[in-house]
């Protein structure tokens, strides 16, 4: 008879083996994902507190893999990440939404801002910086209504590095966020530094803000914190009244969540945009 040691590992090597062919059969499937038309953005309302206008929009991206299956990006980012599909992803999602937004422009939504989310790996590349610059040449978006939302763990590797990059896009006259924002310990000493507009706070400490005083603690903080760097400051992840009251409470410009709407298609969001009091 197996030991229970033996159970343990043989049950331990079966979950790896798993894991290992699920993980080489996303990345097989990313692979192809943009040729075969799988991948599309959704679009997440960005709304000030004050008088409930949209001033902005997320993008996100979904992956339908064969058509159907829906994959969650917080599973497939991680991957392409790791094996560098993200930089031709990337650089899809980029052109993708800046080309949205200048037709919104077009269309007469025309302070719109696009945000798009960039990962590490994209942020660190040499040629960045130049690509952005491409991209909106190519799609003649108005840069100052483009947003590259960076996570505060990006931040954190090579400081000089990152304020020399964040300096060189702010440079091309866009806006630059910090995303997850409380999560990454990142010293403030450098965030004084950053050439940013932005905090976003993490949807983890708004989830519990209500219940939770630690968490309401620390959310109140991040908005006198970014008050007093004269930078603009959304609550990510506000799903009910209660949390947005107290938001309006602390002083927050803007929220995002499913109070107001989940990710959507662009042609729901254009209704979203037509319906919106003050666009
Ligand atoms: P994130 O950038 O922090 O995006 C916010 C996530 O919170 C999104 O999940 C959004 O759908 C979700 N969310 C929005 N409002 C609420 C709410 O009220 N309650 C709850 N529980 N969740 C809410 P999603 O779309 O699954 O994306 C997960 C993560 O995947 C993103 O987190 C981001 O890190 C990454 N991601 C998504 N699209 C892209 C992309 O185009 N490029 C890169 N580099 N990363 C992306
Ligand atoms: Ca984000
Ligand atoms: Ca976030
Ligand atoms: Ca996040």
């Amino acid at each position: 008879a197996k030991t229970l040691g033996g159970n343990i590992f043989q049950s331990y090597t079966e979950d790896m083996n798993k894991k290992a062919e699920r993980w080489l059969s996303l990345e097989n499937g990313l692979r192809h994902a943009l040729e075969r038309h799988e991948l599309t953005l959704h679009y997440q309302p960005q709304v000030a507190i004050a008088n409930s206008r949209i001033l902005g929009v997320e993008a996100l991206l979904r992956w339908h893999r064969d058509g159907q299956t829906f994959i969650s990006p917080a599973e497939f980012i991680p991957l392409a990440e790791e094996v560098g599909l993200i930089i031709p992803l990337g650089e899809w999602v980029l052109r993708t939404a800046c080309l949205q937004a200048k037709l919104w422009h077009d269309a007469g939504f025309c302070d719109l801002v696009m945000a798009v989310n960039i990962s590490a790996r994209q942020f660190q590349h040499p040629e960045f910086t130049e690509l952005v610059a491409a991209v909106i040449k190519e799609t003649g978006i108005d840069p100052r209504y483009l947003e590259l939302e960076i996570t505060e763990s990006v931040t954190m590797h090579d400081a000089e590095k990152t304020i020399a990059t964040l300096n060189s896009l702010r440079a091309l006259n866009l806006q630059l966020s910090i995303d997850d924002f409380g999560t990454g310990y990142s010293s403030l000493s450098y965030l004084k530094r950053f050439p940013i507009n932005k905090l976003k706070v993490d949807q983890s400490f708004v989830r519990n803000m209500t219940t939770d005083p630690n968490d309401a603690s620390i959310t109140k903080s991040v908005i006198l914190l970014g008050q007093s760097l004269n930078l603009n400051v959304i609550a990510e992840g506000v799903e009910t009244a209660e949390q947005l009251a107290l938001l309006k409470q602390y002083g927050c410009d803007e929220v995002q969540g499913y109070f107001f709407s989940k990710p959507v298609p662009h042609n729901e969001l254009e209704r979203l945009l037509t319906s919106n009091p003050q666009q």
